[in-house]
């Protein structure tokens, strides 16, 4: 069983947020809902291979404040699909946060997608569900293509293939946002002839620096491509002609 500190979690939990502009969005229950999804990661981690960050402190900046930086992005009630969710992320920040979302979390890994819905259950977070699969495969079955709001991905793919594998997702209206680091617009321009062809709008890069208590500052960005046009049916293509 982990032991972590309840009163310095939630200290450094609401530093984090507050350093970064966000600390309006944690209430008390919130930050218990984060202390208790920590404690289930560190506790799992070894079974599920969830996190390489294991210190507290750090999770709650690398993980939780930098996935938080998509709040602002979301409108209410918004229908998401979060591609290659990992351990939860977004997709599990995004549900503590808003209740109001309606968060589909992907993974190709049965093993984490298992740990992702029973962590949600766990949590009583019933605004997520959860759906083993390749997102190129959901981006040809007619249950999923073209139905979401915004497609969410972050440390899945180099945005060339990530625009192939998300972009078929979004409905025509709706938005991609890959989180992304200090390469975003290098990323963005080798994906400059691709995004067009999938119904893409030529796609913008917004800085989202994460400031750590410490007083250093790491350069994040989110690429936001916004769907102008359906994706033609030729995409998405297998993983191997994509790549
Ligand atoms: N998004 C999480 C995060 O930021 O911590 C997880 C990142 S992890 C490095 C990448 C995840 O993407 C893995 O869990 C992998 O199984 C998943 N993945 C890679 N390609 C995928 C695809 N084509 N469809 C669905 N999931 C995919």
């Amino acid at each position: 069983m982990e032991n972590i500190d309840r009163k310095a979690f939630s200290s450094a939990l609401a530093r984090a947020f507050s350093q970064n502009g966000m600390g309006g969005l944690l209430t008390m229950e919130k930050s218990e809902k984060f202390y208790r999804l920590t404690l289930r990661m560190l506790e799992e981690n070894e079974k599920y291979n969830l996190t390489a960050i294991k210190e507290p402190e750090k999770i709650v900046l690398d993980h939780y404040a930098d996935c938080a930086s998509l709040v602002a992005h979301l409108p209410k009630k918004a229908k998401i699909l979060d591609v290659g969710c990992g351990a939860g992320f977004p997709s599990l920040v995004l549900a503590v946060l808003r209740d109001d979302l309606d968060i589909l979390a992907v993974d190709s890994t049965a093993k984490r997608v298992e740990y992702v819905k029973e962590t949600a259950e766990l949590l009583g977070l019933d605004n997520v569900r959860t759906l083993v699969a390749r997102a190129e495969d959901l981006g040809r079955d007619a249950e999923h293509r073209e139905k979401y709001d915004f497609v969410t991905a972050r440390a899945v793919a180099e945005l060339p293939i990530l625009a192939e594998l998300c972009l078929p997702l979004v409905r025509v209206g709706g938005a991609f946002l890959a989180m992304k680091g200090k390469n975003a617009a290098f990323e963005l321009a080798a994906a400059k002839r691709a995004i067009p062809m999938l119904g893409g709008k030529p796609g913008k890069v917004i800085p989202t620096p994460l400031k750590s208590p410490s007083g250093g500052e790491e350069a994040h960005a989110l690429i936001v491509i916004e769907k102008g046009a359906k994706t033609p049916a030729a995409y998405p293509r297998a993983y191997a002609q994509i790549s």
